[in-house]
Formats: structure tokens, sequence, C-alpha cells
């Protein structure tokens, strides 16, 4: 999918929402556009002396329940269309989880494989001098996401507090434990998923235990989420990265094929089990399927393919709308991003809220907490999916998440 197209695709999810809902149309107008958009030129010198400029942008979606809240990517195909567009998924993101924020989304146009550790500082303090007026704990808090990492927030969290002359650890989060980070933040998108993944197959009469899972996508969130699931004892059958793949009915050996995906940085080391093409993972029978990369992966060429009877979106946006159509007339249930990765930025919340308080938590006060939330939002679609009569989690999640917005920006007299 184009990052045209997954913006409009955002936007029409909201306004299906906005229809089920019977929202007036000044409310849908100001719920679909973003508050404010941010673009930067980044002048960064390299290594060796030459300077190379960079683009970005902080897409602040709306902060009507609480400030902005959502990851910065880095990535050589990232544009304004597709901030924007995960700006818009952070807002709903938020608000069916509970937890009080707008939504907000950055990227920078690079590929971060190219640049030397030193550059990527350069590049990361460059980016956060740009935007640090619209950053901050009570503006817009960005975190990890698409290749970046705990140290890039570090040097993001020092760069502004720096500029505001106090420590600022509540600015950002996904930061090392070191400076205000949180036990299980590392984890969580994986965790978070397994939480959500687990309840809804208990409405399904079925169990974890045993599952065959097959995961798309090798990275951070995907590799995670392949140790969790074996750890909860599901039988992970096929993962990929962009270039390989590996299939094996009998269940991956996750500890080995983790251990050669950091050695070789790919998974052609493994010969357990069969070595297929990514595309081909898709195919292959399983009862959970797991996209994990990127947008779009899942679309009209080869949604017919998937065997599994439940969709868990570990990714942001990675079932196209035709797509979604032809997944629903095979019955398949598809748990919906906006809720089912959104352990991320759940465990984010209690990051910040432990670096206003000044009181860290337990590993196991962590889990506790995101598991509440989660099974709780679930739940909560589950009542509004009955309630309006709809087919799909996803318009149930979106409903739910546009009508909290709308309830707070009318509250604040916007609408
Ligand atoms: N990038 C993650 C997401 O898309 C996490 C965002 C956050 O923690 O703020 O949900």
């Amino acid at each position: 999918m184009n990052n045209d197209l997954f913006c409009q695709r955002s936007i029409s999810l909201v306004k299906k929402a906005c229809e089920i809902l019977e929202l007036d149309e000044t409310t849908e107008q100001i719920i679909c556009e973003p508050k404010r958009a941010i673009e930067v030129t980044l002048p960064v010198k390299m290594d060796d002396g030459s300077i190379r400029t960079f683009k970005g942008w902080r897409i602040l979606h709306t902060d009507a329940p609480g400030p902005g809240k959502g990851g910065l990517r880095f990535h050589p195909e990232t544009n304004y269309d597709e901030v924007r567009a995960l700006a818009t998924l952070m807002t709903f993101k938020c608000s069916v989880a509970g937890i009080p924020y707008g939504g907000g989304k950055g990227g920078i146009r690079v590929n971060p494989k190219e640049l030397s550790k030193m550059e990527l500082e350069r590049l990361s303090r460059a980016y956060m001098r740009a935007i640090a007026q619209f950053v901050g704990v009570d503006i817009d808090i960005p975190a990890p996401d698409v290749y970046t990492n705990p140290q890039i927030m570090a040097w993001m969290m020092d760069e502004l507090s720096v500029i505001r002359q106090y420590n600022e650890f509540g600015c950002i989060t996904g930061k090392p434990l070191s400076v205000g980070g949180s036990k299980g933040r590392s984890t969580a998108t994986g965790q978070g998923n397994l939480y959500v993944t687990r309840a809804a197959l208990r409405y399904m009469g079925k169990e974890i235990e045993g599952a065959k899972v097959c995961i798309h996508g090798c990275g951070n969130a995907g590799a995670t989420a392949a140790k969790i699931f074996a750890a909860a004892g599901a039988k992970i059958v096929a993962i990929c990265d962009s270039k390989t793949a590996v299939y094996d009915p009998e269940g991956i050996d996750i500890d080995l094929i983790s251990e050669i995906k950091e050695k070789t940085g790919n998974l052609h080391g493994y010969t357990k089990g069969k070595q297929i093409s990514p595309d081909e993972v898709l195919a292959v029978p399983c009862d959970i399927f797991l996209p994990a990369s990127l947008e779009g992966i899942i679309n009209e060429d080869n949604a017919d393919k998937i065997q599994a009877s439940l969709i868990s979106e570990m990714a942001n946006g990675p079932i196209t709308p035709e797509a979604d159509a032809i997944l629903s007339k095979k019955g398949i249930i598809i748990l919906p991003d906006i809720l089912a990765s959104a352990g991320g930025v759940i465990v984010s919340y209690f990051e910040w809220v432990q670096n206003r308080g000044g009181y860290y938590w337990s590993d196991a006060e962590v889990q506790e907490k995101l598991e509440t939330k989660l099974v709780e939002a679930l739940d909560e679609i589950k009542k509004f999916k009955e309630e309006y009569k709809l087919d799909s989690w996803r318009h149930a999640a979106f409903g739910i998440a546009v009508a909290r917005v709308a309830q707070s920006m009318k509250d604040r007299g916007w609408c």
C-alpha cells in the first residue's frame, strides 16, 4: 500500500465510525484533520566532514483528550502522508486503550543502516532541536517505532533536557531503564498482543497452548512476539524477515533462530525447517497469523491465501481495505491494530506516569496493569460491536475510540 492510500484508508475508517455514531459534519471534519504538522530539514555532519540533509516530520493529530503520543520512525520511504496516517491511528489507539492521550507521530526519511552510530546520534539530536517547542511532557511525547530504539530516545531526551536546562524524562518514552525507562517497555508490543489474542481466543472457546502461529516480520515486534507466544505454549510454525523465511510444521526453535538472526542479520542459517520465501509465509497452514512488519502486506493479491482463523495485527495498518473484505468473507476474525498493537503505547503511558511520579514499578506490576487494560478494552469493543450490530472488530474498535475523542472535543467546546 502506498503512503497516500494508507492515509486515505485511515481517514475512511474514522469517517465510517462517524457514520456509525451519527456524528455531525463539524466534528467529523475536526476529527479527520491533523491539528498541527511540522516539516523540518535537518543538515547533519557526516563522519567524513560532508553535510547531508534529511527531511523529517512531527504531526500532532489531536490533543483533545491529552497530550499527543506516538512513535518516531526512521525509514527511507516515510513521508508526510505516512506520518499523518500513523498519527491519526495513534489517537484512536490511545483512545481504545483507555489512556489519556491524543495522537502524534514522527518520521525521518533516512535509511539508518547507512549511518554510523555518531551520525545517527547527530541526526537524532538535530531532529529534537528542530521540534523542541512542539514536544514535551504535556505537549506531544515521542517513542520508538520502526528502526528507532531506546538509545535514540535517550539522545533525544538528553538534547531536550539540555535545551530546557532541566531533566525532562517524561518528554519521551521507550528510554533505557537507566534514564527513566519502564520495566516491560521493550517487550510490551508483543506481550500486549499475546494478552489480547489469548482473551479473544477464549471468546472463541480456544486456547493459546498448542495453537499454530505464523509471524510476518522479525524486527523488534515480531522477534519478541515469537519468544512470548512460544513461552505461552504456542507453536511458531513460520516466521520471516524482509528477505528470508522459515517454515516448520513441527514448530521452530525460537532461541536458535533468534540467535541466528542476531548474528547474521537473516534467517538463512536455520537448517531445521524449510527455507521458503516471505510471500509463502502468508499461505502457511496455521491458527493465528501475526502481521508484524509494515503497512499493507496483506492485500487483494494474497488475502485469499491466508489459512488462519484469527489475525492479530501487531503492525500498524498491515491489511488493506480490499483484503479486509476478502478475509471477512472467509470468516477470519481480525483483531485490529489499534487494539492488538497497543501494548507498546500502554507501557509508554506507564513509563510517563512513573516519570511524573518519580516512583518505579516492578515488572509484575507492569504486566498485571497491561493485561487488565487490554482485556478491558477488548470487552468494551465486544459490547460496542454487539450494541451496534457490527460484523467487524475493526469498525467496533474505531467506533468506541472515535466516540471518546469526539466527546473530549465536545466537552472542550471545539464542536
Ligand atoms: N510506535 C508504537 C506504536 O505505534 C509505540 C508508540 C508509543 O509508545 O508512544 O504504537
